[in-house]
């Protein structure tokens, strides 16, 4: 069903059990759980479907070895459980990866005790992965400075196989029963009804303009870094509140002897920096950096860029420099804290615990912090909230096979991608971004965000926009548009040699 008629098939189902504010791995994880119990669930983004921070990460499904410096045991326990338990289940989803972490010479780190911490880690999460090992040879020797490191040890955790927007797609697009719908750049304003006890929720499309009204018993917050934004626009206070921490990574060309995910000491913070193959790039990071508000956290800065080639030089023999750079990923970790906490500090010294929180006076459940790994835990607990509260009035989807994929070849992509008008009629695709950046690879692993250097790709991707515009030349020629400046600020500008 295409976005739009999706948008006018609400007009019949007015009534929901449960709608869910955010379409990043919580709320998208939360749907599908939701869904196979019956309830009634609109789940809405303001934004495309994984355009948070969900499409920023480093992909990894890991039991958070870094917080074992913080002895925080508890969140390494969950998390290293929560691992496990994906890669039993998603094996089409994820995969188990040999990461090697590499002790530097400067650091005066002991190897023999971060060696000890990978077995407690290993322990701790049930001695479930490969156990931990030390080799002094591997391939990646052939780019690292030799000052850099002194052998390197092994362990195990998991990537995802396809990318972490399609990840968190796929709990959303395979539901697609009546009483099941998900909307993209949808915004919702409202109130609860206290004498009828239901919300009352106007929806407004912002592609198209279309308005609708909707009821729901229960308003869950899976709005990420905005959740205190979104409580705040409906008048809940909360226990819990977001401090958030900006990351960013570059994507470089992968050298053929890139194989396995290096684990750097950053030398600063007691943090790691990472270099990690995905496809035809290496990604390279993440920053970890406080900031005050979501414009900042959302945007990347040329010293943020700075900050990442210099560490890289540090390292590597070849120095990085920014014509090097493919692509550039950025979001805004949701920490998860009291309301009152106040500390200044290194984000990395905040727990990534997990909250979900019903308020007292009405049907409102709002999510704090939370990761990929980790997310069916959160769905778990929050549809154990929705349990006590309201009972489900539709029928159990199951997630239906959506109509066979298409694939097409795109100048640069290792493999054929799905094609757009596939992910326009299935998957509420709607701009050049949706689909070069979230549908697609293209946009993370061809240079310019999909373009090209000097505009190689112009033609491939207007015969997108042509697609996705279902032929209309005006609007293609205006997502097309859009796209290019999209690119000049999201990219050119940051690239550019000064
Ligand atoms: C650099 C970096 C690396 C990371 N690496 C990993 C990793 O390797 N492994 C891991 O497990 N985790 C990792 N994480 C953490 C993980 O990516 C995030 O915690 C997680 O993606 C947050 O998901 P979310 O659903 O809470 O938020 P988001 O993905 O941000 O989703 C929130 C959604 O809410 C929508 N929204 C906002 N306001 C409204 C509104 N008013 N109405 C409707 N919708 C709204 C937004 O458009 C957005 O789509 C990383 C994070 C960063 C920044």
């Amino acid at each position: 069903m295409t976005r739009n008629k999706r948008f006018s098939h609400l007009q019949g189902v007015a009534s929901f059990d449960v709608v869910i504010l955010g379409g990043g791995i919580n709320g998208s994880c939360l749907f599908d759980a939701l869904c196979r119990k019956g309830y009634r669930t609109l789940l809405l983004d303001k934004g495309d479907i994984a355009s948070g921070t969900s499409q920023a990460s480093g992909m990894m499904i890991w039991g958070g070895i870094l917080y074992l410096k913080n002895l925080d045991l508890r969140t390494v326990f969950h998390l290293s459980r929560d691992r496990n338990r994906m890669i039993n289940d998603m094996s089409d989803w994820l995969s188990p990866v040999l990461l090697r972490y590499l002790p530097s010479v400067r650091s005066g780190r002991s190897k023999w005790l971060v060696y000890l911490g990978l077995w407690l880690y290993w322990l701790i999460g049930f001695g479930a992965r490969r156990m931990p090992g030390s080799e002094n040879s591997f391939d990646e020797q052939s780019f690292l400075k030799e000052t850099e490191t002194k052998g390197s040890l092994t362990y195990e955790e998991a990537f995802l196989r396809s990318s972490d927007a399609r990840f968190v797609q796929h709990w959303v697009f395979p539901h697609q029963g009546a009483d099941q719908v998900a909307m993209n750049y949808c915004e919702a304003n409202g109130e609860y009804s206290t004498n009828e006890r239901l919300w009352r929720l106007d929806l407004k499309d912002i592609l198209g303009g279309m308005e609708h009204s909707v009821t729901a018993k229960i308003v869950v917050n899976c709005a990420g870094a905005w959740a205190d934004e979104v409580n705040t626009k409906f008048g809940i206070v909360s226990p819990f509140r977001h401090v958030l921490s900006k990351g960013v990574y570059l994507g470089i060309q992968r050298s053929p002897a890139h194989k396995t995910s290096l684990v750097l000491e950053l030398g600063e913070h007691d943090d790691i920096v990472m270099l990690v193959p995905w496809g035809p790039i290496s990604m390279w990071g993440p920053t970890e950096t406080m900031v005050q508000n979501l414009a900042d956290g959302f945007s990347v800065t040329r010293e943020d860029v700075d900050y990442l080639l210099e560490h890289f030089s540090r390292r590597f023999l070849v120095p990085l420099t920014r014509q090097d750079i493919v692509s550039i990923r950025c979001g805004v970790r949701p920490l998860a804290v009291d309301q009152n906490f106040n500390a200044d500090c290194y984000p990395l010294e905040i727990s990534r615990r997990q909250e979900a929180v019903l308020s007292p006076d009405k049907p409102w459940v709002s999510c704090y912090g939370g990761k990929l790994t980790g997310c069916t835990r959160m769905a778990d607990r929050v549809l154990g909230i929705i349990a006590g509260a309201v009972a489900p009035s539709g029928l159990a989807s199951r997630q239906l096979p959506l109509v066979e994929m298409e694939y097409v070849t795109f100048p640069g992509m290792p493999e054929p991608v799905p094609s757009a008008k596939w992910c326009l009629e299935q998957e509420l695709c709607c701009t050049l971004e949706d689909y070069l950046r979230r549908r697609t690879n293209i946009a993370q692993w061809v240079p310019r965000m999909g373009l090209g250097r000097d505009d190689i790709n112009l033609l491939a991707v207007w015969a997108i926009a042509i697609e996705l515009a279902g032929g209309d030349l005006t609007r293609a020629e205006r997502l097309l548009a859009e796209y290019r400046q999209q690119v000049a600020r999201q990219f050119d500008d940051l690239i550019r040699v000064e």
